[in-house]
């Protein structure tokens, strides 16, 4: 009789905390390739969408590709009875906001909320970029159809808004279009500073900058693996919290870089075909990208994108030199490959906004005793099943070794010596989504009684 419970009680929690959920492989397979080509075209089409180009017409430049990308947010709240929010978010930028501004020009955003069913203030994020340029970044008259630079973040923003919609989510998502990427990461800022200014709870922001190209420069093809850019800290802490990573660790373990393991974590769980590759920094080697705003103000968020680039396609001139084309073109995008990579956002931004929130004053003690123990605030959520505590051997990438605790506050980890793992601590909601995992930010004293 008791062995026959404990069975049912094995079977139970492996339903609950191993087992995949269903919805995740509904939402890869609805992803099309087709729409995505569609809106990639579309994108492409409108000549240049360089951030200074025209407003006016509805077949070249800016001011049509936003309008376009706002009616198309609009048609999929139409199907969804009005579950998105679509509005423009701007801010004004003069030729003293830096060199790449040729004249000064309203940064248009536009932005699609997926209010979730807890009317709270917790949102994750996806981003693509409207605009596009050639080989001069203000140049706003010659085409420049940034077909996968960035029209692939966009087309894949715009199709995880279509697929998600059809699905409740207990926080908000937001479909993101943000506006002068070349010239200094202006929309950005703006979006960013207004996220902070309506005291937005940021999960994490998924910035998506080129998700289309396959072929590397170096002619290497490659349509599994992509990267995920994260920072290793973030560049708000204090100077105890930077000083105290000193004696305590966390140099790898900031929350940007907890983000970019949860989306390898998913990929691998649903997606195995697909390679995922962390990169610890914040971006390409000297270059930027619209995730980094967001992480200036102490949001977490990370840049996912092809793992090879193809220069010739990318920021050049329409042109054929030496019998090399160049030009960011249709002919260079791989819609299956955008495709992938749309998917493995939509899962991402499902799982958290169906996932309880992380645990907040994640303390960790253990110095000169067998054990490890973890403290937390309890989340609160009814939906909360537990929580799961990760450690890993401190070289290593990715969280190694798990436990589910449960509903409870602490947890001592017996013969785990705190000196030679790194720990976190995350929130599993009752269909088995997990938060991100919170790195402990304090230490448990340990008050010895004197006799
Ligand atoms: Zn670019």
């Amino acid at each position: 009789m008791r062995k026959c419970y404990l069975v049912v009680l094995v079977i139970c929690s492996q339903f609950l905390f191993s087992q995949t959920d269903t919805r995740v492989y509904d939402i890869i397979k609805s992803i099309s390739t087709k729409r995505i080509e569609n809106d990639i075209r579309t994108l492409a089409n409108f000549g240049t969408r360089n951030t200074f180009s025209d407003t006016i017409s509805n077949k070249r430049g800016i001011g049509a590709a936003r309008r376009w990308i706002k009616s198309e947010f609009e048609k999929v709240s139409k199907d969804c009875s009005n579950c998105l929010e679509v509005f423009y978010q701007k801010d004004f930028v003069t030729t003293n906001d830096g060199e790449r501004v040729p004249k000064d020009t309203w940064i248009v955003n536009v932005v699609a909320v997926q209010k979730g069913t807890k009317n709270s203030n917790r949102y994750v994020i996806m981003t693509g970029d409207i605009d596009s340029r050639n080989s001069d970044p203000i140049d706003f008259t010659k085409d420049a159809p940034g077909a996968n630079d960035n029209a692939t973040g966009m087309a894949g923003t715009i199709e995880a808004a279509r697929v998600l919609s059809k699905y409740k989510f207990d926080y908000n998502i937001v479909y993101l279009g943000l506006s002068g990427e070349e010239q200094g990461l202006f929309g950005g800022k703006g979006f960013a500073e207004f996220a902070k200014k309506n005291n937005w709870d940021i999960i994490g922001v998924l910035n998506n900058d080129m998700i289309g190209n396959i072929e590397g420069v170096d002619g290497v093809i490659d349509n599994r693996t992509f990267r995920i850019f994260s920072e290793p800290t973030p560049i708000t802490e204090t100077e105890k919290e930077k000083s105290n990573r000193r004696f305590y660790g966390g140099e790898v373990d900031g929350i940007s870089r907890q983000l970019a393991r949860y989306i390898h974590k998913l990929t691998t769980t649903y997606m195995p075909e697909m390679n995922p590759m962390m990169v610890y920094r914040l971006d390409r080697f000297g270059r930027g990208g619209h995730h980094r705003p967001f992480n200036d103000l102490g949001f977490s968020g990370v840049r996912i994108m092809e793992a090879h680039e193809n220069y010739n396609r990318q920021h050049q001139d329409l042109r054929v030199e030496n019998g090399i084309k160049y030009g960011d073109v249709i002919e260079g995008v791989n819609f299956e490959y955008a495709n992938k990579l749309t998917a493995v956002n939509a899962i991402t931004l499902a799982s958290l906004a169906w996932a309880t929130p992380e645990p907040k004053n994640v303390k960790i003690g253990g110095i000169v005793q067998p054990n490890t123990k973890l403290k937390w605030d309890k989340v609160s959520d009814e939906n909360i099943i537990g929580y799961k505590i990760y450690w890993r051997l401190t070289t290593s990438p990715q969280w190694e070794f798990s436990r589910f605790v449960g509903d409870v506050d602490n947890f001592e980890l017996q013969g785990i010596v705190i000196d030679n793992y790194y720990f976190g601590v995350s929130s599993v909601s009752k269909t088995g989504h997990e938060s991100v995992v919170v790195f402990p930010n304090d230490i448990i004293r340990t008050t010895f009684k004197r006799n």
